[in-house]
């Protein structure tokens, strides 16, 4: 390539290099901005330790000390052996066998037999097949499918509770598996990284399960880890080592087999058009787990009591197969990854994913939503049923034995989903899954239960207290314990749990940890009737305790050398028992120290925490409170004689001085969630700031060269944008090294590193250096052309030749072109300002469609207005008339087409009240119709001709020197419609398959 024939090509694209400089820095400020957005939390790699409790602060030290002693004492005092497992400090496990069945999107309505709710959530209009609204009627086919919840709820209160399970957005089930295994918060990033399926290093409990030893059988002194898992096989990539196949032994790699097995069958969850395969999965595998001997039974031709019950999962197993699967069941029984002992597992873990994949199908609605549901019915009844058989089974083998072990079912959604079946998004009806659990022993009384309830609605107030006095405030989901906002079945209120509470309250019943990192609280009904012991304290160093405390606020050396100079037999009081500590105060003590760590590992670990003043101030405040209301129940409990017994109004006084002791540490966790819900969701503001700065001048630059172009012409400001462009660069690399060689120095005379490290800084932050290239490309461009101007009789010859280029001779048209020109540009560019307004109210967001299309509209008036106004200046011009009439015509096209487009419209999820769907016709579900393909295909073909006909019959070679306008017509409109077209030909595509094959089920249902 020659030069000349280089700069020939240069001067074709000088649009090009002009649009580049010029989108520089509003780049760069967009950049900025949305980089204030995605604020990251950091990932700590610490671990909680089965044999070391957590010890918030020095306090905590004098609590939990003497750790072996503190074990639980639960309803028989078989479990009360000293030294049964040294090495189990935490709590030991509740429920030997833990059954999860995660039903995916299992909203709270679903779940909630005979649902109901003041505020009016959760109404569901749609439309039947000739179009009359049903509204919210009992045949929604969502709407109680699972009555087994609501029998469980009735007939044992005391062994089942159904909670509203409260999501953190976003609702996609990577980002609540982590949040439901690790009890952390989803950041920006993580959500940025959904798809990526990484594993979790973040410490969690299925980590912890895997890594500890549980103590299954403390007489026996046995202990395994048993862990089965069936379903999404999300699971498996983010937990790829816990979820490892260690059976047969073979696989086994580095542990023994007495540490216990793994037996995982993943299945694929990435089609979500396949509603059974995952479930079917599930359900065959399970039954071999929860019933003894299942494989020879349910074969067994002699029918007994407990044949009658396995056919019953036999049958639910083949219910939705079809014929070519039914083999299937003998694979599983060939299956030879089994463990001899599968009904000796401690946790099952099966994750359905049926009922989401018939959501995003079919949408809540569809009858295909109700057998899922009705499916997953007969699951859970028939598991409930295998755990009261495990019972009954054990009572009659050992009947004089009080201490059975006792399996807990837990059943919950990941997320809800919204009225076409999706979610991602915050909507009430994504966030509100249900979560409900059943034990085949009892896991409450009534009295026990009423303490819960008291401490939850004292919290509440408690919490509410402090928004209004203190100015601390607490979200509503995590103030309010009963969710007052009107969920209820047959009447009853359902309470509100949030997911990230499930994480510390599932690994204090399994006898693990408490993940490190976690920010929940435990679910106090699970622990209100179980007492820890815990060792009784000597007085006077409760005293001492009390007496440093306050006057350590300044010195907290004090207190740490006091606990060392004191051996710790010697805090104990002499010859008397461990006394016992109610359950739920115990594990909100844990939790609160754990949580106490995590903050002040954090804190320590990451400079940029983020946590302000005001913050660290209250949590040490609110957690120091609940330390000196522990310590006033410690003091009442000294007060009693070793020998006297406790009256009732002792107890009583007892009950309330510790029911205050959980309130204040459930509130500091709960402010502590709130804060950090607040703080890692927040903004940074310097980022944010420069953004708007930089788009701010980016705006003002194109202003600039937009007059400069009218003034000398293109090449010139090509030629000065481009120098602009390189010495940026170039001036960016020069200066970061100029602000370290002057820091350097600085540093040699003043001896302080200050500015060295700022610099240091700097240099590793691309987003300063990005900066300051553009600003930097920005100061040359100005430079320049004021250069420019100032020489300009110099340079006078190639303006001219340019400016003579550019406007073919007439002088007076030219003006009066620009002078219309210029004032439609201001009305073009209030418009987009305006339209950018929107982003101001989220009205006005939920409103887009009509706010753009009436600033369209608006503009398109005022473009005929001007148009006939001129008719005029155009005869005066000796113009055609046709050439009048062509563009006012045309203008009054574009006005009545932006009017026609209205008419198909599909709607935001946040308007579904007051908006309605057209563009795929009738019904709720996104699938579309014929005419929506053929409507692409046209659409491609006009993006390839529109164009053309807009060269050959508006442009007319008038304009063929502006590259811009070129590049728009050729490139940028054909691109835009061709892509539009081609999106929603693909998703045509996709719903009329959902409508054929959907047909084709229903087509056998049609007979009857
Ligand atoms: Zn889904």
């Amino acid at each position: 390539m020659s030069y000349t024939s280089l700069f020939k090509w240069l001067k074709k694209y000088q649009w090009l290099i002009i649009f580049i400089f010029s989108a520089k820095i509003p780049f760069v400020g967009i950049y900025l901005f949305s980089s204030g957005f995605l604020l990251t939390r950091n990932e700590l790699p610490n671990k909680s330790s089965p044999n070391t409790f957590p010890l918030g602060n020095h306090l905590d030290t004098l609590f939990f000390h003497n750790h072996n002693s503190s074990q639980q004492y639960s309803e028989s005092d078989n479990k009360l052996k000293e030294n049964a497992s040294v090495s189990q400090i935490w709590p030991t496990q509740k429920y030997e066998k833990v059954t999860i069945l995660i039903i995916d999107a299992l909203r709270i309505d679903y779940a909630a037999f005979n649902y109901s709710n003041s505020k009016g959530k959760f109404t569901y209009t749609s439309k039947d097949s000739i179009g009359k609204y049903i509204l919210d009627s009992p045949q929604l086919n969502f709407r109680d499918k699972i009555p087994i919840i609501d029998l469980k709820l009735s007939k044992n209160p005391l062994q089942s509770m159904l909670l509203r399970f409260r999501a953190d957005p976003p609702t996609t089930t990577l980002q609540r598996l982590k949040g439901l295994t690790t009890g952390q918060l989803p950041t920006f990033i993580d959500a940025g990284s959904n798809f990526a399926g990484s594993s979790i290093s973040e410490d969690n409990w299925l980590y912890q399960f895997s890594n500890s030893f549980t103590a299954r059988n403390l007489n026996s002194n046995q202990t395994s880890r048993n862990l089965v898992f069936l379903g999404d096989d999300t699971w498996s990539s983010l937990f790829p080592v816990q979820l490892e196949n260690t059976f047969p032994p073979s696989a086994l790699k580095g542990s023994t087999p007495s540490d216990g097995w793994t037996f995982s069958r993943p299945f694929p969850s990435l089609d979500v058009w396949d509603l059974d395969t995952v479930d079917d999965g599930v359900i065959s595998f399970l039954p071999f787990f929860l019933l003894p001997n299942f494989s020879e039974l349910s074969h067994n031709e002699t029918p007994g009591h407990n044949q009658i019950f396995y056919n019953k999962w036999s049958s639910l197993i083949f219910s939705n197969r079809s014929s070519q699967n039914s083999n299937h069941y003998s694979q599983i029984n060939s299956d030879s990854g089994f463990p001899p002992d599968p009904q000796n597992f401690n946790l099952i873990i099966g994750h359905l994913l049926g009922v989401d994949h018939a959501g995003h199908r079919y949408g809540p609605v569809h009858k295909e939503m109700s057998r899922k549901l009705s499916q997953m019915n007969s699951l859970i009844s028939l598991t409930i049923d295998s755990m009261d058989l495990d019972l009954k089974r054990q009572k009659s083998s050992h009947p004089n034995s009080k201490n059975y072990n006792s399996s807990l079912l837990i059943v919950f959604g990941d997320h809800g989903m919204n009225m076409k079946g999706d979610h991602g998004g915050d909507s009430d009806e994504e966030l509100d899954a249900g979560i409900f659990m059943y034990s085949n022993i009892p896991f409450k009384s009534e009295s026990g239960q009423k303490r819960v309830y008291r401490v939850l609605e004292r919290t509440k107030d408690f919490l509410q207290n402090l928004s209004i006095q203190n100015n601390i405030e607490t979200d509503h989901d995590i103030r309010d314990g009963f969710a007052h906002n009107g969920h209820l079945y047959n009447g009853n209120p359902i309470r509100n749990m949030l997911q990230v509470d499930f994480v510390p309250t599932i690994s204090l019943m399994l006898g693990l940890p408490i993940p490190f990192n976690n920010l929940g609280s435990v679910n106090g009904e699970l622990f209100c009737d179980s007492f820890y012991k815990i060792p009784n304290l000597n007085e006077t160093v409760i005293r001492s305790a009390n007496i440093t405390f306050f006057s350590k606020k300044s010195k907290s050396i004090d207190f740490k050398s006091f606990i060392h100079n004191h051996a710790i037999p010697n805090l104990l009081i002499k010859n008397s028992g461990p006394v016992l500590e109610w359950g739920y105060l115990y594990s909100m003590r844990l939790n609160a120290a754990q949580i106490y760590l995590y903050l002040s590992t954090y804190k320590t670990f990451s400079s940029n925490h983020g946590f302000s003043k005001d913050m660290l101030s209250n949590w040490d405040i609110l957690y120091n409170k609940a330390q000196l209301s522990y310590l006033d129940l410690l003091h009442f409990r000294n007060s009693f004689n070793d020998t006297k017994f406790i009256d009732e109004k002792d107890k009583y006084n007892l009950e309330s001085l510790e029911e205050k002791s959980t309130i204040d540490f459930l509130v500091f966790s709960r402010v502590v969630l709130s804060d950090l819900r607040k703080s890692w969701a927040q903004f940074d503001n310097t980022l944010i700031y420069f953004g708007l700065l930089f788009t701010s001048i980016g705006f003002i630059q194109l202003i600039y060269i937009a007059f400069l172009i009218n003034d000398i012409g293109i090449s010139p400001i090509c030629n000065i944008a481009f120098k602009s462009l390189i010495s940026g660069v170039a001036f960016n690399f020069l200066s970061t090294r100029m602000i370290k060689f002057f820091s350097i120095i600085f540093q040699a005379i003043s001896g302080s590193s200050v500015f060295l490290e700022l610099s240091e800084k700097f240099q590793k932050n691309p987003k300063a250096g990005l900066g300051i290239s553009a600003s930097l490309s920005s100061l040359t461009f100005l430079t320049l052309s004021i250069l420019y101007k100032k020489v300009k009789p110099l340079n006078h010859q190639t303006g001219k030749i340019v400016n003579d280029e550019k406007s073919g001779g007439d002088v007076t048209r030219s003006r009066y072109k620009l002078s219309i020109l210029n004032l439609l540009s201001v009305a073009g560019i209030i418009i987009t300002l305006l339209h950018s307004l929107i982003f101001t109210s989220n009205s006005f967001t939920i409103n887009e469609e009509s706010v753009v299309f009436y600033l369209l509209q608006t503009y398109f008036l005022l473009l005929l207005l001007f148009g006939l106004w001129n008719i005029k200046s155009f005869i005066f011009q000796k113009k055609e008339v046709r050439d009048y009439f062509v563009s006012v015509f045309c203008i009054a096209n574009v006005i009545s087409l932006n009017k026609i487009s209205t008419i198909s419209s599909v709607c935001r999820e946040e308007t579904s009240s007051f908006c309605n769907t057209t563009f795929y016709g009738f019904g709720q579900s996104p699938s579309l119709t014929v005419s929506t393909v053929s409507l692409s295909i046209f659409g491609m073909i006009l993006s390839y001709i529109t164009p053309l006909l807009l060269k050959a019959l508006v442009f007319k070679g008038s304009y063929k020197d502006i590259y811009s306008t070129n590049i728009w017509t050729s490139l940028g409109l054909s691109s835009t419609l061709t892509l539009s077209s081609f999106y929603w030909l693909i998703d045509s595509i996709q719903g009329n398959l959902s409508n054929v094959l959907g047909s084709e089920k229903d087509g056998l249902d049609w007979s009857d």
